[in-house]
């Protein structure tokens, strides 16, 4: 009855469903065991009228062309002209995010800060990203100095919250996703494309749901409705032949028999505030130095909703995934103890040939929507191609 399974309706879920369905004209079978479709990307309407991002503020931003048409085809854009703007909270002033050359200018005084821009630009040259680990290893005092700054000021505390480490204990590219910028750019990403679906996210992944060959069953755990054994998957009590693309985390897939790949969760506290503008503009600010939150949302700024009576806005608030009921892994641990026991899970799944795995989750990664979409693409195309013979 149908050509392939596809678990979790997230990203990565839906966008190899419609390609399978779509372009390899397969009967394609999509299983969330959440009662919606959309994964972490999920916005629904709230009570007044505000859309809201349920699991945390997601911009899209990309430099993939093809991927940003693709989407495209699903949606309109609310994009960003200035980019997605980020301000860090410190000891209640308000400084752009990533550290750029106007953050020195407004924290330094203007003769130090002409000089230190001239040595950030002669050291690393005009328009640069670097990590704050790596600026922190320059021998002149004076970027030491800086480096230092950036580091207390917009780092140490913020991670510490986020993942109950210093910035020397996370993977370095964790860290280097905000980097210091030598150039006056204030956006938060350096992409091109930057915004959201102009009826938001659930709406555009509905619209790419939305095909004849395509059968969505929300509320359903996999696990209830496939059987894994060693070398195949059963379906019906059936051996199942068609491809079965897994996006779910992969320890859980096997009852963590080897223990818990370790997960940062977060808890989401929305609240709504009878006034029309809670952060002067902001959509996010980050708390650097203080709050035992890491960021306040406002929504009606990244959905372009000023017009809303009223504002909602969301705290975060992160913690140790334990796989209690009801909490969710948003962000796989990357070091190399967690990166091995991945592995051990890993070699489960490749001894069934018909399974794939694809997402944030099963691969236990760090990617942002674009990468995922990007990659299910390219494994509809091997799925396709391998099914055509
Ligand atoms: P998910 O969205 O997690 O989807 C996986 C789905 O599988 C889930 O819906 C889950 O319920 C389902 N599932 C799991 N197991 C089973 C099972 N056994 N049976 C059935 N269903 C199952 N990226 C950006 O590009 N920009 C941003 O601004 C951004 N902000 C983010 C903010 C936060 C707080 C977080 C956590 C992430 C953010 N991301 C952002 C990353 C983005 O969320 C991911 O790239 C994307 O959601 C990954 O998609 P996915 O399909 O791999 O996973
Ligand atoms: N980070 C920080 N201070 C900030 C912003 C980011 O310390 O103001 C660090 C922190 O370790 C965070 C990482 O940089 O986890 C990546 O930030 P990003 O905004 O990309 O995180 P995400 O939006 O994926 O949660």
């Amino acid at each position: 009855m149908y050509d392939s399974i596809v678990i979790g309706a997230g990203i990565a879920g839906c966008v190899v469903a419609r390609q399978l369905a779509e372009t390899g004209n397969q009967k394609v079978l999509v299983l969330e065991k959440r009662a919606h479709i959309g994964g972490n990307c999920y916005d629904r309407m709230d009570k007044y009228g505000i859309l809201v991002h349920e699991y945390g503020p997601h911009i899209f931003h990309t430099n993939l062309e093809h991927v940003f048409s693709y989407l495209s085809r699903f949606t309109e854009w609310n994009l960003y002209e200035q980019g997605h703007q980020v301000v860090a909270n410190v000891g209640g002033r308000l400084i752009p995010v990533p550290f750029n050359l106007k953050t020195l200018h407004m924290v330094y005084e203007k003769e130090q800060a002409d000089e230190l821009e001239r040595r950030l630009v002669a050291s690393y040259g005009e328009g640069s990203r670097v990590a704050i680990m790596q600026l922190r290893e320059n021998p002149d005092p004076m970027i030491k100095d800086i480096a230092q700054y950036v580091y207390e000021n917009v780092f140490l505390k913020y991670t510490m919250k986020q993942w109950g480490q210093t910035p020397e204990e996370v993977d370095p590219q964790v860290t280097a996703r905000v980097p210091v910028l030598v150039s006056y750019d204030t956006r938060y990403f350096q992409d091109k494309y930057q915004g959201v679906p102009e009826h938001g996210f659930t709406q555009m992944f509905t619209n790419m749901l939305a095909h004849g060959n395509i059968t969505v069953q929300t509320g359903v755990d996999a696990k209830g409705v496939l059987e894994w054994k060693e070398r195949e998957v059963l379906f019906e009590g059936q051996r199942f032949e068609g491809d079965i693309i897994y996006t779910g985390a992969l320890d859980e897939l096997y009852g963590c028999k080897y223990g818990r790949l370790p997960y940062r969760s977060l808890r989401f506290d929305f609240e709504h505030l009878d006034v029309d503008d809670f952060q002067d503009g902001h959509s996010v600010v980050n708390y650097t130095v203080s709050e035992p939150f890491t960021r306040i949302t406002e929504f009606k700024h990244l959905t372009k909703q000023a017009d809303a009576e009223g504002t909602t806005i969301v705290r975060e608030y992160p913690f140790a995934y334990t796989g209690a009921e009801g909490e969710v892994p948003y962000y796989a641990i990357i070091n190399p103890q967690n990166e091995a026991l991945y592995e051990r899970y890993k070699a489960l799944a490749d001894a069934v040939s018909n399974m794939h795995l694809l997402g944030r989750l099963a691969e236990y990664k760090y990617y942002n929507m674009d990468v995922m979409a990007d990659k299910a693409l390219k494994l509809s195309e091997r799925l396709i191609a391998k099914a055509a013979g």
